[in-house]
């Protein structure tokens, strides 16, 4: 390991590391919240204005929003503010999400929420769902969610696997699929890209992705993949747990500091203009 170490050290160019210019140049622009959740147990300690004041603090100026039970996305849409981009969430409760795949009441109450919609307009997706084994993504429910989405020009959020994604593209070949934390357990660069050029439906979300950034620096694979998919790319908090939300505007300075490593025109769609075109979002006002 030390003599290996020796060489990777011995191989960078004289003057300096190569990433300290750029460093300094963290994305300044608006960014798109492509993962929030706004679940029961946060809703006490981070009321409303509370999620309002950290989002825009932390410059994120729309959001791809969902929670559990979906009380919570009505009630944070209802607010107005930022660009509002509510899903329907599958999970009732904590017991749903390890049965909703092949739950027939699961497909009647998201019918139900459909026709409904929120308080900023019509919802314009389902999810984040998972799937803990791949197999479930052949669930009665499953296949019938992605039918459902691809009819409605819904686009789906999904904590699977990249088998799973696999499957559940195929069972509605089309459909708009954004992979939360595109590959969690750590999937290869190349099968990433492989999906990407199978599916032109889906998208990576990169929160908790293994691998994209060592000591807020973009790996060279990430950012060759990136820069080369640039429009199938987004950012989320995931704020799945409570904890999460003393850290959002962390979160976004070090997303900012990873999308300043990467040419502008490429941060500028991962942070922003990816959901925008999505979503068929307006360009946000000024600050
Ligand atoms: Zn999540």
């Amino acid at each position: 390991m030390l003599r290996r170490r020796a060489l990777v050290l011995a191989a960078l160019p004289l003057g300096g590391a190569p990433w300290a210019a750029q460093a300094e140049a963290a994305y300044a622009g608006p960014l798109f919240d492509a993962h929030l959740h706004y679940n029961d147990d946060a809703q006490q300690p981070h009321p409303p204005a509370d999620v309002l004041a950290r989002m825009a603090r932390a410059g994120v100026r729309g959001a791809l929003v969902n929670s559990r039970p979906n009380d919570g996305t009505l009630r944070l849409v209802a607010e107005g503010g930022p660009a509002w981009v509510p899903f329907v969430r599958l999970y009732r409760n904590r017991a749903d999400y390890t049965g909703w795949f092949a739950d027939d009441s699961i497909r009647r109450m998201v019918l139900a929420m459909l026709e409904a919609g929120s308080p900023a307009g019509p919802f314009r997706g389902l999810g984040e769902f998972h799937l803990y084994d791949s197999a479930n993504a052949d669930g009665s429910t499953a296949v019938a969610l992605m039918k459902l989405a691809r009819e409605r020009g819904l686009t789906v959020l999904a904590h699977v696997d990249d088998v799973a994604v696999d499957k559940l593209l195929g069972h509605a070949p089309g459909a708009a699929l954004i992979w939360a934390h595109a590959g969690i357990s750590g999937e290869p660069v190349a099968r990433v890209q492989a999906l990407l050029h199978k599916h032109p439906g889906l998208r990576g979300e990169l929160s908790y992705r293994p691998g994209l950034t060592q000591d807020g620096r973009l790996s060279d694979d990430w950012r060759a993949l990136l820069s080369r998919h640039a429009d199938r790319f987004l950012i989320g908090s995931d704020t799945w747990v409570t904890q999460r939300w003393q850290h959002y505007e962390a979160l976004f300075a070090d997303y900012r500091g990873w999308l300043g490593q990467l040419p502008r025109e490429v941060a500028q769609r991962i942070a922003w203009g990816n959901a925008a075109a999505l979503f068929g979002l307006a360009a946000p006002t000024a600050a």
